[in-house]
């Protein structure tokens, strides 16, 4: 199971889509419970990937170092905006299996979105983390008005990083024409994506563009039963103050609260809405996002929902037009099959943007 494990609600950023830290009553800025009741209850996790995660995760490195000095997990990564990377010790990150570092693609979307000289801060974290021996390192984008998604994700892979992933900047902003643009830009650019990742693994290689990834696995190994992230059922988030939620978003929202670390939790049973649960493309879907199910109407209202869904079903159908040739490049040897299993709770990624 995946815990998302807050080390503060505070942020050293202030990005244009998301606004900077919380407000402390809401998500405290210290841990403020006992670490012991985490272990007790990651330690019985037998397949336990505990991520960190804020606000800005390092901006609390003590409890990170004494988690990981006194709590058992399978997995260790970080979610970070990379601008604190010399805050934790080199010998900790060596132990990390995976970090998401956040990051808009290139140099000036990345500075419009995340503030001026984001871009090369991030670059220099990148590099340095490459010779520490962490495991991998995952390009976390958020998608604006501003990207080319064929673009930036190249030039982030071009960098180097293991894996690309991204998320659209929906629901939880001020709405915007999203539809035109997706139509002009981002549906075709995701076309491009896959053109690119087909003739990758026509020449034996697989690229690791996480949403591609995800959706090739779902048809080629196991379909989503829920949400891709696992919020709810196979993965918790838990607060500064102790609170097990089913989603690292939803931290003011009642639904969301499954439990305490003083007293233990309960997962969901995920029941997705009639739409979902007659869609075709659910199996690699799997309802996309809980807390948009739950909350999307109330920001976005039903209209503004459905181009969001628009806009999933296209780009899954997009990737679902290479998968029968992927599987026969699978049958016949020319990529493997473990290259193409992408579990994405033990990265903490979502798969559909
Ligand atoms: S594509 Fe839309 S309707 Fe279909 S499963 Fe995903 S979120 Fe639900
Ligand atoms: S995809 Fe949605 S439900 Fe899953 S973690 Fe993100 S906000 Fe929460």
């Amino acid at each position: 199971m995946l815990w998302l494990v807050f080390t503060t609600g505070a942020c050293n950023l202030r990005c244009t889509y998301c606004g900077g830290s919380f407000e402390p009553h809401v998500v405290p800025w210290r841990v403020t419970y006992d670490i012991n009741k985490l272990r007790h209850l990651v330690e019985n996790d037998k397949d336990a990937t505990v991520i960190f995660y804020g606000g800005e995760p390092l901006l609390n490195p003590g409890f990170i170092m004494r988690v990981m000095d006194n709590v058992k997990a399978r997995r260790f990564g970080i979610q970070t905006n990379g601008t604190l990377v010399n805050l934790l010790p080199r010998d900790y990150w060596s132990r990390m299996d995976v970090v998401l570092l956040s990051i808009d693609g290139r140099e000036d979307v990345t500075d419009a979105n995340r503030g001026r000289g984001v871009y090369r801060t991030v670059v220099n974290a990148f590099n340095y983390l490459r010779n520490t021996g962490v495991g991998r390192i995952i390009a976390r984008m958020t998608v604006t008005e501003l990207t080319d998604i064929y673009k930036d994700v190249t030039q982030l892979l071009s960098i180097g990083f293991d894996y690309v992933h991204w998320q659209l900047n929906v629901i939880w902003t001020d709405r915007w024409d999203v539809k035109t643009w997706a139509d002009n830009n981002y549906l075709p650019g995701i076309r491009k994506l896959v053109d690119l990742f087909l003739k990758k693994a026509e020449e034996g290689r697989v690229l690791g563009i996480v949403p591609i990834l995800g959706v090739l696995s779902a048809y080629l190994f196991k379909p989503y039963e829920g949400p891709p992230c696992g919020a709810g059922y196979r993965a918790v988030a838990v607060s500064t103050d102790g609170r097990v939620l089913a989603c690292p978003i939803a931290v003011r929202e009642r639904w969301a609260i499954l439990g305490n670390v003083n007293n233990g939790f309960k997962l969901m049973n995920i029941r997705l809405p009639e739409r979902c649960m007659k869609c075709e493309l659910r199996p690699y879907c799997g309802g996309r996002c809980l807390y948009a199910l739950m909350e999307g109407e109330r920001y976005w209202g039903k209209d503004d929902i459905e181009v969001v869904d628009y806009i999933t079903r296209e780009t899954i159908k997009s990737i679902l037009t290479i998968a029968p040739r992927i599987k026969e490049l699978t049958n016949k040897g020319v990529i493997r099959n473990h290259e193409l299993m992408y579990d994405p709770v033990l990265d903490s990624t979502e798969v559909i943007p």
